[in-house]
């Protein structure tokens, strides 16, 4: 933990109550938080996230966490021998790949994130998007960014049908915080593998979020200089598409915070997971962190 003892108790004082705007403004609103990058893996930042979520809890804020775990994932492939294919941001999904997808989602880096946050004093649920038929979806059907006529098979991706939020309301109209891992299931209860990003997007519009905040381990989206880009309207967002500025992980991150910004989530972010703190200096305070995305 950061040493503040040399912050007088009266400038602490001061510094919570600053926040009184910001808490009174967003009491009561739900703020989708996408967990991921280094904010998921390094043990400090762990422990801030988990402070940051509760304390939003605490003051009358509902946030529901949606995780990633691509660098966990990519262990465990390892350790069993296989290797990760991505076709443009999208994971490869055999069968035998979404067994290790499922068990280390719903049975580690979930668990783990419940474990952290009730260990900073909330009350965490994990599900997965089976848990109260949370999370419908069918194959993706891929199609090439360069000749939409090719399609790519990359097996039990996911692709959301319907996502039916009652869970997660009934979760967080009590004192719970939940915490949902991005597996959707069939029409045959078969598994899917839906990228964490769509399904936070897409989940902050079903539930009519003030926020969607994405924690990312890039400062944000940056250009071609690699200079950050802290305001992006959907114009500016089809350009960089256009001229191959987005890549990888960056794409289905866009995609879906653009998707949230034109469906009505107010506020939309891809933020620097690496700032300590960064949740609540992003929704209690006048800073400003990472690339903001605008419908228009
Ligand atoms: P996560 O989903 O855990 O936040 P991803 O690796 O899926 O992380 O997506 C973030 C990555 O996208 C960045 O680390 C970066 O390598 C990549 N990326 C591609 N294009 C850009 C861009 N224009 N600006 C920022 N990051 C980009
Ligand atoms: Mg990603």
């Amino acid at each position: 933990m950061t040493d503040v003892s040399h912050i007088s108790p009266r400038d602490k004082a001061e510094i919570l109550a600053q926040a009184l705007p910001y808490i009174r403004k967003f009491h009561g609103k739900t703020m989708v938080i996408k967990y991921g990058g280094n904010a998921m893996t390094d043990p400090a930042l762990q422990a801030d996230f988990a402070e940051d979520v509760v304390l939003l809890k605490l003051v009358g804020i509902n946030p529901v966490v949606v995780h990633g775990g691509g660098p966990q994932i990519e262990t465990a492939l390892k350790r069993l021998g296989k290797k990760g294919e991505f076709i443009q941001g999208m994971r490869v999904t055999d069968a035998e790949t979404m067994e290790i997808v499922e068990w280390v989602l719903a049975g580690e880096v979930q668990q783990d994130i419940v474990g952290l946050i009730n260990q900073a004093g909330g009350k965490a649920v994990g599900l997965t998007g089976r848990d109260g038929g949370l999370i419908r979806a069918q194959k993706l059907k891929l199609l090439d960014n360069a000749d939409p006529s090719i399609e790519h098979d990359v097996g039990q991706v996911g692709d959301i049908v319907s996502i039916d939020p009652s869970v997660v309301k009934a979760l967080q109209d009590d004192a719970f915080i939940p915490v949902i891992s991005p597996i959707g299931f069939g029409e045959n209860n078969e598994s899917y593998n839906i990228n964490a990003d769509v399904v936070a997007a897409k989940l902050a519009t079903v539930l009519k979020a003030e926020k969607l905040m994405m924690l990312t381990n890039i400062s944000g989206v940056l250009n071609k200089a690699g200079e950050l880009l802290t305001d992006l309207t959907a114009r500016q967002i089809d350009a960089l598409f256009a001229d191959g500025t987005l890549s990888g992980g960056m794409l289905p991150k866009i995609a879906g915070a653009l998707d949230a910004a034109k469906s009505g989530v107010n506020s939309v972010h891809i933020i620097d997971g690496r700032v300590p703190h960064v949740l609540l200096l992003e929704i209690l305070t006048d800073q400003a962190f990472g690339t903001m995305i605008r419908s228009h």
